[in-house]
């Protein structure tokens, strides 16, 4: 009989694609899936260490598996939170049998150790979903203000692009989405700037749909424009995370509202369909009211299709963590609800504008497909007749909007 494991993933894509190679390891090493977590020999639990809420989410989930395992099934916990509070998080964790960051050996099948910090270069096993990640590098050399990943993930490495597209064709999915902590600087730890272009040429080549997330705002380049664009998937995932310039500045980082705008419309002027997500941080240290002013009307003249608002959350070790202006908490909730109803309304107003529109999708599951416009498990779907086959392209006509999804036949 073999062994079954079971793996929970919290966070981000990129913690996702960790966890498809550590399947891949585990199935490699002669242990097969469990239908649940308690009915597994190994579970392991991926963790998130982005802000305190997904610290805080791991670490419920890890005592809710470590309560619903049975008897003598080991526990372990891996992943971010582990990679940045190791020690600690042993010690504040005895239900975990081995806590484990990315450095770190780990013996997870009956083989001896799995050398988890190549854990970017395993193997995986092929998409079981039309769609997949790829990450195509680790780390980030940026020193964002409020950001620990550069901490506890280290500097950028970039992996090869044959090892990247050798990946690809193992995967054999109908759309690859590349994924990086900075994923426009790919190929710059290899001397290779610029390199992001030729991958996603690349890439392109090989799969009908290619999608980008995460772009720094200055590495949007023509060149990269152009490639996205002639990809057929006008997506542009900008983090920009503010628009008030001296706010952008006290975050290390690059840009201000005006740029973003002009990129944006130069991108809408050439690509009408173009597809527009980004994520902002309301409450950074120093944000004034006029500072969350510009934001909302940023937010109102963008007319961006989807965007996520976080509060700000302060991380040790960052450089947000030593500065004075600390918003108050209240003050933060009433920001995020006063530009998530105003983005509500802009999203939906988007997607009502698409009723009666031809749209290229591809069916992800019984019933349920996305166009260039969505990105899986982040934005909508488009809710499809079920005779559409699972993995198959389909021209449809959206006969409805609710909220973020829409409706076709
Ligand atoms: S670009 Fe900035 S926010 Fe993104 S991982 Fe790097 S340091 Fe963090």
């Amino acid at each position: 009989m073999p062994q079954h494991y079971w793996v929970e993933t919290l966070g981000c894509p990129k913690n996702q694609v960790d966890s498809d190679k550590l399947v891949g390891t585990l199935v490699a090493d002669g242990l097969a899936p469990a239908a649940s977590a308690s009915e597994a020999d190994l579970v392991v639990v991926n963790t998130c260490a982005f802000i305190e809420a997904a610290r805080q989410e791991s670490i419920d989930t890890v005592l809710a598996l470590a309560d619903a395992r049975r008897d003598g099934a080991r526990l372990v916990v891996t992943g971010c939170l582990a990679e940045r509070y190791g020690d600690e998080l042993a010690d504040v964790l005895p239900e975990a049998d081995l806590v484990a960051g990315f450095g770190v050996p780990v013996t997870l099948g009956s083989k001896p150790a799995v050398p988890s910090f190549d854990l970017l270069n395993l193997s995986r096993p092929a998409a079981t979903a039309p769609w997949a990640y790829v990450k195509v590098a680790e780390g980030c050399d940026r020193v964002c203000g409020f950001c620990a990943i550069p901490s506890f993930r280290g500097k950028q490495r970039s992996r090869p692009l044959d090892v990247v597209l050798a990946e690809v064709d193992a995967l054999g999915a109908q759309e690859i989405v590349l994924v990086a902590q900075d994923l426009a600087s790919y190929g710059s730890d290899l001397g290779q700037r610029g390199a992001i272009v030729p991958l996603v040429g690349a890439v392109a080549a090989r799969v009908p749909r290619v999608r980008l997330l995460y772009l720094y705002p200055s590495s949007l380049t023509d060149g990269l424009i152009d490639v996205i664009g002639a990809t057929g998937v006008p997506y542009f995932d900008l983090s920009l995370q503010h628009v008030s310039r001296p706010l952008v500045q006290r975050m290390r980082r690059w840009g201000d509202g005006t740029r973003f705008l002009e990129r944006i419309s130069s991108i809408r002027s050439r690509y009408p369909d173009a597809a527009f997500r980004s994520s902002f941080i309301v409450g950074y240290p120093g944000e004034t009211e006029n500072d969350h002013d510009q934001l909302l009307a940023f937010v109102e003249e963008a007319q961006l299709d989807w965007a996520g608002f976080f509060a700000f959350s302060p991380e040790d070790g960052t450089y947000a963590m030593e500065l004075d202006g600390q918003v108050d908490t209240s003050l933060v909730r009433e920001r995020m609800r006063e530009l998530g109803e105003l983005q509500d309304g802009i999203t939906a107003a988007r997607r009502d504008a698409l009723v009666g529109s031809r749209y290229e999708v591809l069916v992800d599951a019984p019933g349920v497909a996305r166009g260039h416009r969505e990105a899986p498990e982040i934005d909508g779907v488009v809710m499809v007749p079920e005779s559409l086959e699972v993995g198959s392209f389909a021209t449809v006509t959206i006969t409805g909007a609710a909220g973020p999804d829409l409706e076709a036949a």
